[in-house]
């Protein structure tokens, strides 16, 4: 960072920053990983950041390193003061662009998500003496609605059962009692609605799409014409800033091998790196001159 220019102080929560001048604009991302993660993820926005400053001597900027997005309490949470603006370049994390044969992406939205469990009750019954047409089995039930869970995703929708608690989980007793998690994501609060009401369940935790928007998504618009545009499926530090209220904005990099991320597999190309470190200084220098950062 001090190469590039920049002051470098942390703040109390933890996040490290680089700044010059009277910055109006903040980019960066994390620096912390999962176990046995890739190179890539959150780190290429750090390092994409300070090159951006090195590039843009002349701008008022400031650079980010975030604490414990993985792992949490997320440092973007607690920033002190708001920027006026936030660009955040990532990898995308998913197989979408690598698809489409693109090498960049522009993040329109982070999905919505709840989560909430279903119970199905029935009657503990021997499984040698109960005839099959006398019997309430709870599981049956529960892997019904399990199909129904799946088919409830649509248009973008996501919607997974993970996890099973079957009493009284014995393999000669019928089962009594299941407990079914749902996990349903969607990428606008209609939707997420909808899918809710579509798999028949009550959340009981949620957290409502968030929208990229003003100067940062307007700049990447004009500099990439034509570039596909993605629901972020995952969560980051930009969905933070943008639910907070800061015009916000997000370049996804092209993630290579099927998209995988999370392990040591994850890789992204040094010539889409190289594009994507080109849009996101020209993004910065034109949210930097915008003089509707903020609004
Ligand atoms: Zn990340």
């Amino acid at each position: 960072m001090r190469e590039a220019g920049l002051e470098v102080a942390r703040d109390e929560a933890g996040n490290l920053f680089g700044r010059r001048g009277d910055a109006r604009v903040l980019t960066g991302s994390h620096l912390d990983s999962v176990p046995n993660g890739g190179r890539f993820d959150g780190a290429l926005g750090v390092v994409a950041g300070i090159e951006a400053a090195d590039r843009l001597r002349e701008t008022p900027l400031a650079v980010v390193a975030f604490r414990a997005e993985e792992t949490g309490p997320m440092g973007s949470r607690r920033l002190e003061e708001l920027p006026e603006a936030f660009v955040e370049l990532h990898i995308e994390q998913g197989p979408v662009l690598e698809r489409l044969g693109e090498p960049l992406g522009i993040v329109t939205g982070v999905i919505g998500q709840a989560r909430g469990t279903v119970t199905f009750e029935g009657q503990a019954a021997h499984a040698g003496t109960t005839p099959m047409e006398e019997r309430a089995d709870a599981l049956v039930e529960a892997a019904r609605f399990v199909l129904h869970v799946r088919e409830s995703a649509r248009d973008g929708a996501r919607a997974t059962v993970g996890a099973l608690e079957i009493e009284p989980g014995a393999t000669n007793v019928v089962p009594e009692r299941v407990t079914v998690s749902v996990d349903a994501r969607a990428p606008t609060a209609e939707s997420l609605d909808a899918l809710i009401e579509s798999i028949g369940f009550e959340p009981t935790w949620r957290l409502d799409p968030v929208a990229m928007s003003g100067p940062p998504l307007a700049a990447l618009r004009a500099v990439l014409p034509g570039a596909p545009e993605l629901v972020s499926g995952a969560g980051h530090d930009a969905m933070v800033l943008a639910a907070a209220g800061v015009p916000t904005g997000m370049l996804f990099v092209r993630s290579l091998n099927g998209g995988v991320s999370h392990c040591p597999d994850e890789l992204s190309s040094a010539e889409d790196i190289s594009l994507a470190m080109d849009a996101l200084t020209e993004t910065i220098a034109r949210v930097s001159e915008s003089d509707t950062a903020g609004v």
